[in-house]
C-alpha cells in the first residue's frame, strides 16, 4: 500500500484483516489517486476501518447460499439454471463480496467436478450453467477446458454463462489459450463481466473483452450499486456509455447484498431508483441496466424499479 502514498492520518483508517485480506493486482493499484480514501478503486478493494462497524442486519451469508446447495459447489435457486462455484479463489477480494464467507469446497485440489456433473447430467430441467466462484477464470486452463468439454457433452445444457470480474484486474487472462478453449465447444457461451466504475474499463481491458466478443460470445455487465463508488448519475452514465459503445450490454445494477462489514457501501433503494430514472432519460433503452436485488427464497432476482408513470391509462 506504500504505492498509494497514504499519509499517517489516513493510514489510521485502514485495517489489515487476516480473513479476506487485501488482494489487489498492481494494474488496478496503479489507477488509484495518491493519498485518497475516496478513490473508487481504493474504496472497492482496500479494507477500511468502516468494515468493523457492522449493524446486525449485515450477516455472513446474506443470500443463504448454503441452503440452496445441490452439492457443496452447485447452487440452484432459479428454474432452469444452476450456478457452479468453480473456485474459491478470487484475484480481487472486493470488500463488499457477498460470498466472502462461503465455505468453499476446495475438492482437495481436484477440479473434476464429478458430483456436480452427475447432478447436471441427471436433471434435464437445467438448460443453463453459470460458472461463478470466486472467479471461474481463477481455474487453470486445463481444468477449465475439461469442465467446458464435459458440460458441452450434456445435451440439455444449451448455455454456459461466465460470471467474472477477472478481466478488469488481469486482462492478460484472456489469453490465446483461453480463447481457443472457448472455441472448442459448440454450446453457446455468454460472458457476464462485473464492472462497477468506468475507471475499471481501460483500453487493455476493453481489448481483451473484444477478443471474447469476436468469438460470437455476447458480453453483458453486472454492477453493484456502491456508496462513494458509483452512486451518481454521472458515474453510472459514463459506465453505461463505455459499456454500450464497446458492445457490452448493461444487464443488472444490483442493490448491495447485506454481507457483514459492507454497511458503508449501502445506497438507499429510493436513491437507486432515482439514479435509474435519470439514466432512462439519458440513455437508450438497451443501455440502462435492470435495478434488482436478490431476496433469498424468491424465484428470480427481484426488480426494484417501479414504473415511472401509472399504467392505468392502458386499461381505460
Ligand atoms: C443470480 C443467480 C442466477 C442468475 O440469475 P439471472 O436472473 O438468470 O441472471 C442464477 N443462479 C443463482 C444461484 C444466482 O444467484
Ligand atoms: S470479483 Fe466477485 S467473487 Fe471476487 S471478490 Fe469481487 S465480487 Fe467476490
Amino acid at each position: 500500500m506504500a504505492f498509494c502514498q497514504i499519509d499517517a492520518d489516513n493510514r489510521k483508517k485502514l485495517i489489515t484483516p487476516k480473513e479476506f485480506p487485501l488482494n489487489l493486482p498492481y494494474r488496478l493499484a496503479e489507477k488509484i489517486e495518491k493519498n485518497s480514501l475516496d478513490d473508487p478503486i481504493f474504496r472497492q478493494f482496500v479494507p477500511l476501518i468502516d468494515e468493523t462497524f457492522s449493524p446486525p442486519e449485515f450477516v455472513p451469508d446474506p443470500l443463504e447460499d448454503c441452503s440452496f446447495q445441490r452439492t457443496p459447489s452447485l447452487l440452484q435457486k432459479y428454474h432452469g439454471r444452476a450456478l457452479l462455484l468453480t473456485s474459491g479463489a478470487c484475484a480481487l477480494n472486493c470488500r463488499y463480496c457477498f460470498r466472502q464467507n462461503y465455505p468453499y469446497d476446495t475438492h482437495g485440489g481436484d477440479y473434476s467436478f464429478l458430483d456436480e456433473l452427475e447432478v447436471l447430467q441427471n436433471d434435464p430441467s437445467i438448460a443453463e450453467v453459470i460458472l461463478s466462484g470466486g472467479d471461474p477464470l481463477s481455474l487453470p486452463d486445463h481444468h477449465l477446458e475439461s469442465l467446458l468439454i464435459a458440460l458441452d457433452q450434456i445435451p440439455h445444457i444449451h448455455l454456459i454463462r461466465f460470471h467474472s470480474r477477472f478481466p478488469i484486474g488481469i486482462p492478460e487472462r484472456i489469453s490465446p489459450r483461453l480463447l481457443s478453449i472457448f472455441e472448442l465447444i459448440s454450446t453457446q457461451i455468454l460472458f457476464v463481466v462485473h464492472v462497477n466504475h468506468p475507471k475499471e474499463l481501460d483500453a487493455d481491458v476493453l481489448e481483451a473483452l473484444k477478443k471474447v466478443q469476436k468469438l460470437g460470445i455476447p458480453l453483458l455487465c453486472q454492477t453493484v450499486l456502491l456508496s462513494g463508488v458509483n452512486d451518481s448519475v454521472e458515474t453510472l452514465e459514463a459506465l453505461c456509455r463505455s459499456l454500450l459503445y464497446n458492445g457490452i450490454r448493461p444487464y443488472y445494477l444490483f442493490q448491495l447484498d447485506r454481507v457483514k462489514g459492507s454497511a458503508h457501501f449501502e445506497v438507499e433503494v429510493e436513491k437507486g431508483r432515482a439514479l435509474i430514472a435519470a439514466l432512462q432519460e439519458r440513455l437508450p433503452g438497451h443501455g440502462v441496466p435492470t435495478y434488482a436485488v436478490e431476496i433469498p427464497g424468491e424465484k428470480s432476482k427481484s426488480r426494484l424499479m417501479e414504473q415511472s408513470h401509472p399504467l392505468e391509462c392502458l386499461n381505460s
